[in-house]
């Protein structure tokens, strides 16, 4: 399972060997898109360059294709 996009790369080098992982303070910063329903957001995950070291969060692939899919409903159901 890819939990970082193929898209994802590095914003400090560009370049594109990422590692995925977590960071502790990731349970206590969710993220949840404005006006959507949600009882809990998204959990970012945390990525590190093996090139440049550079440190980053993002979503993971599934969250981010989840989060995709909600914000282009067309209309709220409720
Ligand atoms: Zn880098």
């Amino acid at each position: 399972m890819d939990l970082l996009s193929n898209k994802l790369s590095c914003p400090s080098c560009g370049g594109s060997r990422l590692v995925a992982g977590t960071a502790w303070e990731n349970e206590f910063r969710n993220f949840a898109p404005k006006g959507k329903m949600m009882l809990f957001g998204y959990s970012p995950i945390s990525f590190v360059c093996r090139d440049c070291g550079y440190l980053g969060r993002c979503l993971s692939e599934k969250d981010r294709a989840e989060l995709d899919a909600k914000v282009s409903e067309p209309k709220q159901a409720a």
